[in-house]
């Protein structure tokens, strides 16, 4: 399969309107982008998958050139995977859209509900109620939801796999490191780990809720309670013992000088599974 970060950035991506910070500017002045969360997946047999609907689907599919998606997967329904689905109208005759079917105990209903529900105006969308832990198959891949921590919503890591070539895609979905261990199970021995990496242990200091779920030295591996730490993200990657991992929904608050380390992904790498 071949694998192409979409957007590797968090809610506002970057660099970010209207911020001139060091790592906006340097993003600028090195001519990359990080914008708002999205993988496509092109399977052995030719068929694709599109991992979330970043509000910047019109322009990360014009930048790399791309068909609309065969098939879709939803990871839960914050802003910035979720409001980019409308991009999908006209485009698409008929796309199923794969998300979990479990009751999120916060909005009353479940990922795919949601999307249902505020999508419903889009004929060419069918929901697919998917069930946690069981590979379906879409755009002649296996996929599977696992269920992560995103408090105060469900969400999703995702396990990709391809039949023909037996590569192994594997996202943290947003998340904090405290991953339950059936999917940190599911998720282990991935050719490539994609891990959510927002800011660097030092930035909790200016989170309300402070870090959490501290490593033997101390160092926080949550950032608030949302999404892991740069320093979690990595532990991530070697307690799942990924072949690579790259961190991704990264923000502009990563100081400039530390913001492009060579495991920082930005748009449009691709990689081959
Ligand atoms: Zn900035
Ligand atoms: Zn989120
Ligand atoms: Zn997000």
């Amino acid at each position: 399969m071949e694998v192409t970060l979409l957007g590797t950035g968090d809610t506002t991506g970057t660099p970010t309107v209207g911020c001139d910070c060091d790592t906006c500017q340097r993003a600028r002045s090195m001519g990359v982008e990080r914008t708002r969360f999205s993988v496509h997946v092109r399977s052995a047999s030719g068929q694709s998958l599109l991992v979330d609907f970043s509000p910047d689907f019109r322009s990360q599919f014009l930048r790399e050139d791309l068909e609309p998606p065969d098939a879709a997967v939803v990871t839960h329904i914050h802003f910035d995977h979720l409001d980019g689905l409308g991009n999908v109208y006209r485009l698409a005759d008929d796309l199923p859209v794969y998300a979990a079917d479990e009751t999120d105990p916060a909005t009353g209903e479940s990922v795919a509900r949601t999307v249902r529900e505020r999508y419903d105006y889009l004929d060419a969308v069918s929901v697919e109620p998917t069930a946690p832990f069981e590979p379906v198959r879409a755009a002649g891949l296996a996929v599977t939801l696992v269920p992560v921590d995103h408090p105060p919503f469900l969400c999703y890591g995702l396990l990709v796999e391809d039949p023909e070539t037996g590569g192994r895609l594997a996202l943290s979905g947003d998340t904090s490191y405290d991953v339950p261990d059936r999917s940190l199970a599911a998720l282990s021995g991935a050719d490539l780990l994609l891990a959510d990496g927002i800011v660097p242990a030092e930035n909790c200091e200016y989170h309300p809720l402070g870090g959490r779920h501290h490593d033997d030295a101390g160092v926080p591996r949550t950032f608030g309670d949302k999404h892991m730490t740069v320093e979690g993200a990595r532990q991530l990657g070697d307690r799942l013992d990924a072949e690579r991992t790259r961190l991704v929904h990264l923000s502009h608050y990563i100081p400039a000088d530390r913001a492009f380390e060579d495991d920082m992904a930005v748009d449009g790498e691709r990689f081959h599974l």
